[in-house]
């Protein structure tokens, strides 16, 4: 967030606070007032509009185009308000996912959906270090591809923006039971929402539905989290929705880095 903007927030009353712990303190008090101002909002179109409308300068969705976000996607596409979308293209993805994104830029056109891609030269360190599966070494191994492929992207396409939306829900898995409506997000210092953190699966499915959402055909072949071709497999019936992501690996290392996981304190700020 720019000093000009935190001024902005701020009524021009930021005082003798400068540079970073001011855009903190300014960022944090907007974070907390969304937050409580987003739970007691029914709808995600309404609750995009007072993000839209509470944050100023450029407001980014980062889309993975699996169910919760192209739920997301749907309601923005009516909203009306300006938002800069963009998704991740890791070179592992399904055929199926690059399908979702084209379905989606037909069915929600003028709306574009920005392709941000990993460096080039920062892949070709990788593989020729690690090799063409590397990431199956080590979880170490692992986390340097999500590195590379994911989160320097990440942080390239974040760079400059004042809030970013996701499509995380709590009841996704249990790294994510605390994610809260907004936050600080210090790291990239922006402000972080969640507009359907309290959505259930039932929830998401029925707006899927009654809407005619996209969506990725590989949802309907037992796949309720997408990731990485190579790194994401079909789920057997009572596992957590996001057994199928690095099912080789510790449940507590299971996040690709792109997400923190709020503690439980964070819920409640
Ligand atoms: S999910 Fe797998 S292939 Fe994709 S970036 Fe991470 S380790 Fe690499």
């Amino acid at each position: 967030m720019s000093q000009s903007q935190v001024q902005a927030r701020a009524g021009g009353t930021a005082g003798a606070q400068t540079g970073h712990s001011a855009v903190k303190s300014t960022g944090e008090a907007l974070a907390a007032s969304l937050d409580a101002t987003l739970a007691k909002i029914d709808t995600l179109e309404e609750r995009l509009i007072a993000i839209a409308d509470a944050i100023p300068g450029r407001v980014t969705f980062s889309t993975s185009l699996g169910l919760e976000d192209q739920a997301v996607l749907h309601a923005m596409a009516t909203t009306g308000r300006a938002f800069d979308i963009f998704t991740l293209d890791t070179g592992r993805h399904f055929p199926e996912t690059l399908e979702t994104l084209e379905a989606s830029e037909l069915r929600y056109a003028p709306l574009k959906i920005r392709v941000v891609f990993p460096d080039a030269a920062d892949v070709e360190m990788l593989v020729a270090r690690d090799g063409i599966m590397g990431f199956r070494q080590s979880i170490e191994a692992r986390k340097a591809c999500c590195d590379v492929r994911k989160v320097r992207p990440l942080n390239k396409a974040l760079k400059g923006a004042t809030g970013w939306i996701t499509g995380m829900r709590r009841d996704q898995s249990a790294g994510r039971a605390h994610v809260p409506f907004a936050s600080w997000d210090a790291e990239h210092e922006l402000v972080k929402l969640n507009p359907i953190a309290d959505w259930s699966l039932e929830t998401l499915d029925a707006y899927i539905e009654k809407n005619a959402v996209p969506v990725n055909p590989l949802h309907a072949r037992g796949f309720p989290s997408i990731g990485c071709q190579p790194c994401t497999r079909a789920i057997r019936p009572g596992e957590d929705i996001r057994a199928g992501r690095w099912w080789w690996e510790n449940e507590d290392g299971k996040e690709c880095g792109l997400h923190n996981r709020p503690k439980p304190k964070e819920a409640h700020a």
